[in-house]
Order: C-alpha cells, then sequence, then structure tokens
C-alpha cells in the first residue's frame, strides 16, 4: 500500500512529525491531534505494549493511574507502519519488524 503523509485516523487532520514530550509521568515521542486524539511513536517497532501505555497516559494527560484503569471500550486505537524521515504512514502489512510504529489512541467521550 501507498505511504501517505501522516493524517489522524479519527479526523483525517495532517499531522505534525512526533516530538519529545516529557511530563512527570510521560516520556514519549508523539503528539496531540486537533480532535484529541494522541500518537505516540515505536521507533524500533519492537515496544508497541510499552508505547501504547504511554499514548494512552497521554490521552489521560497524564494520569497514567487512570489510563491503566481504562477499560477497551473507553477509548479507540490504530497502529501505522511510520517513516520518521518522510512523515508518511501506511496501514500495517508487513510483519517484519523494522520498521517504526505509530500508535493512535483516541479517548470516547
Ligand atoms: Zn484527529
Amino acid at each position: 500500500m501507498r505511504r501517505r503523509p501522516l493524517q489522524c485516523p479519527f479526523c483525517d487532520n495532517y499531522l505534525a512529525p512526533p516530538v519529545d514530550i516529557h511530563s512527570k509521568t510521560i516520556d514519549v515521542t508523539g503528539g496531540i491531534c486537533t480532535c484529541s486524539a494522541v500518537y505516540a511513536l515505536d521507533r524500533a517497532g519492537h515496544n508497541l505494549g510499552e508505547i501504547f501505555l504511554e499514548a494512552l497516559g497521554l490521552a489521560c494527560k497524564g494520569d497514567l493511574d487512570k489510563a491503566l484503569a481504562l477499560s477497551p471500550d473507553r477509548y479507540e486505537t490504530e497502529t501505522f507502519d511510520y517513516d520518521i524521515h518522510t512523515n508518511t504512514a501506511a496501514r500495517r502489512e508487513n510483519r517484519r519488524g523494522k520498521s517504526g510504529k505509530i500508535i493512535f489512541v483516541r479517548l470516547k467521550s
């Protein structure tokens, strides 16, 4: 599948490349969309579980306790292959774990 510029899967906004975000509880490379979805980068595609938790924490504005207590029906999530050099993403298709991944999370209201 063709790579496309990084875009929010929930509202189709075009997004800036992930940046380093540090707070008391969060240490992640990602960003926040205007629709309140968040995204987080896993550079090597090896730490998806961990990065997913960071993204969830970011979606909860740094409240990791709240993030850990969320049940899966409270949020939506999407994962894409991501190329940081071109800021493009593609639907996950190959299972070779070489490329970076970008995880989107949006809390349901
Ligand atoms: Zn969005």
